[in-house]
């Protein structure tokens, strides 16, 4: 069995890579890993920082809460899993 269900979004049937709850940078190499859909994970780090990541949003809860976040899980629920999605840079992280 080789579908792939993604933890934030619950779509099934997609590619999915590892998401680092606590990012590497802040010791989070052999802490929990969720299985994210190629779009989720590029919508989280589009959106926090590795520290904002590492100092609060290291639920798959606390980044299904955050407002930008229902929003987009809204939308991407609507998608067909085979779908290319673009995600864009959040205007937010400029200038760090
Ligand atoms: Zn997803
Ligand atoms: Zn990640």
């Amino acid at each position: 069995m080789d579908e792939e269900v993604c933890e934030l979004c619950g779509r099934s049937s997609v590619d999915t890579t590892e998401h680092h709850l606590i990012p590497k940078q802040y010791g989070g190499t052999d802490g929990p890993v969720a299985q994210l859909c190629i779009p989720c994970h590029k919508q989280i780090h589009a959106i926090f920082t590795n520290e904002e990541l590492a100092g609060f949003y290291h639920t798959l809860l606390r980044l299904q809460e955050h407002p930008t976040m229902e929003k987009y899980l809204k939308w991407i629920r609507k998608q067909a899993p085979g779908k290319k999605i673009t995600i864009k840079k959040s205007n937010r992280k400029k200038g760090r």
